[in-house]
């Protein structure tokens, strides 16, 4: 489940559902989401009215808790997993889940130092799956320059915390309190232009339909 996608609670709210009506639990690990640039690109290709994903980070990472606390919730549906290399974002999940058993994720490679401290010197410890890639070097080095773009990016909490310049109470903000605080006053930066616009003023970029949206779907058909 990304939690950059403006339909993950929607969608997680489908999954209980489908399990209530299965009988079932599910395993759901939440991210963030890898495909971001790609996402923003390819609405931007379409025309399309808007943007599938949340275009600051920072949404994205309410979204997360949002969704965290969602499946949390619902421990007989979910069987939860947390991935993330972000320490806000972890430290989140251990206070939210209190006594609700859930599992961290982390990629092969990354966070080691943080999710030591995590698994095996914390009072309470917690299970954490490590997940390996694998495949041959054509897959790799995709995934290779996932890793490296989502690292590189200067709102990334690896890459933030890696900046000695950057204090760590800016690094650890609370991004609730931080949308709170920015609508509170009225500090919104301008948002990304839509996809339809990024031609504009010059010329109007092409329309184009989001067939997989039940709405646009209906709207078609109507016309
Ligand atoms: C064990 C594991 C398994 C994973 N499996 C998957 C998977 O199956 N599918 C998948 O897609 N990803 C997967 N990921 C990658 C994951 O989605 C994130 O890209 C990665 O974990 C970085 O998020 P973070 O919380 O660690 O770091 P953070 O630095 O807190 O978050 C970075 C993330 O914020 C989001 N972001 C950055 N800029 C913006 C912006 N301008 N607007 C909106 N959002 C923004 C992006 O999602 C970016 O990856 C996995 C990660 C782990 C650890």
């Amino acid at each position: 489940m990304q939690a950059y996608g403006r339909r993950a609670i929607p969608v997680l709210r489908w999954l209980r559902r489908l399990s209530e009506e299965t009988g079932k639990r599910i395993p759901v690990r939440l991210v963030k989401g890898a495909y971001w640039d790609s996402e923003i690109k390819w609405a931007q290709e379409r025309g399309l009215a808007d943007y599938p994903v949340f275009t600051r980070k920072r949404n994205t990472d309410v979204s997360y808790l949002a969704c965290m606390r969602l499946m949390l919730t619902y421990p007989r549906q979910f069987q939860c997993q947390f991935a993330s290399h972000n320490a806000h974002t972890i430290a989140a999940a251990t206070v939210a889940a209190a006594n609700t058993p859930f599992e961290l994720q982390r990629l092969h490679g990354m966070g080691e130092a943080m999710y030591a401290s995590i698994v095996a010197g914390a009072p309470e410890p917690r299970a954490c799956r490590i997940y390996a890639p694998v495949g041959d070097h054509e897959d790799l080095l995709g995934y290779l320059v996932r890793r490296l773009l989502e690292n590189g990016a200067n709102t990334s909490f690896v890459n933030r915390l890696a900046d000695n310049e950057m204090p760590i109470s800016r690094i650890i903000r609370d991004p609730v309190e931080d949308a709170e605080h920015e609508r509170a006053n009225g500090e919104a930066p301008k948002p990304l232009v839509r996809p339809r616009d990024v031609y504009w003023p010059e010329r109007r970029n092409s329309t184009g339909l989001a067939l997989d949206s039940a709405a646009v779907r209906t709207a078609l058909l109507a016309k």
